[in-house]
């Protein structure tokens, strides 16, 4: 299960308020992509969600479990970034399966699991280089492999192709939703593209100075935005 359950969140840097008491439900398998402009609070809600960043107030639940207080490593939680934050001197084998030699896992059982994540991601051939021998898209594929590795209830991308140039974009977007169906997972995602919010959302969020504007499926929001804010976002060319 992965259904990811959000009340009243807020969070706080010093004095500034930059969320401002969010409720939001993501059910199981679904994958919701968050939109809004720079510095809304997109990446801050994934952090608090991930445990990188300790929430204000409010909730978080997953599977009805307040988790605002369990560590990063213990949430079944995988968070892909804009930038790839690989181990430069790690090869790609042991890049993806670091997180689970951290948490204790028996080799044999890492190479099990690394192995089938790279297959998922046509990854074989390139398992023994280090990261400053692949292309962008191969560093974000591996990025990407080394999050399913640990078979997470809940995928977190934070912009993720946003450094790719226009055909990778595609053909990475085409990957993470045959990833999704493939797994099952429940996803987040942040984009400011429209198109990826479009083809890829079974929910789209729209966020607006830490506030939720609007959620809904991408055509009702398409077709019926509730202000001129949502339709500038999801309702015309950018
Ligand atoms: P987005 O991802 O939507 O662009 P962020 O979540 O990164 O927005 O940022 C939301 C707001 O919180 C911004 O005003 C940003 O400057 C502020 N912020 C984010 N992280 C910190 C931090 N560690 N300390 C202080 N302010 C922060
Ligand atoms: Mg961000």
């Amino acid at each position: 299960m992965g259904d990811l359950t959000l009340s009243n969140v807020t969070k706080s840097f010093g004095a500034t308020q930059v969320i401002k008491g969010v409720d939001l439900e993501v059910n199981d398998g679904e994958f919701c992509v968050f939109v809004g402009p720079s510095g809304c609070g997109k990446s801050t809600l994934l952090r608090m969600v991930a445990g990188l960043e300790d929430v204000t107030s409010g909730d978080v639940r997953i599977d009805g479990e307040r988790i605002n207080d369990l560590a990063p490593a213990k949430r079944e939680i995988a968070m892909v970034f804009q930038s790839y934050a690989l181990y430069p001197h790690l090869t790609v084998r042991d890049n993806m399966g670091l997180a689970l030699k951290q948490a204790g896992t028996p080799k044999a059982e890492i190479a099990a699991a690394t192995e089938k994540a790279a297959a998922m991601l046509d990854l074989g051939p390139l398992m023994a280089r280090r990261p400053s021998e692949l292309s962008g898209g191969q560093r974000q594929r591996v990025a990407i492999g080394r999050a399913i590795v640990r078979t997470p209830k809940l995928f977190l991308f934070d912009e993720p192709l946003s450094n790719l140039d226009a055909a990778l974009r595609v053909a990475t977007r085409i990957e993470i939703a045959r990833l999704h169906r493939e797994l099952g997972a429940t996803m987040i995602y942040v984009t400011h593209d429209q198109v990826e919010a479009m083809t890829l959302a079974d929910k789209i969020v729209v966020l607006r100075a830490g506030r939720v504007e609007q959620v809904g499926r991408p055509m009702d929001i398409y077709n019926d935005p509730d202000n001129t804010f949502v339709a500038g976002f999801i309702g015309s060319p950018q």
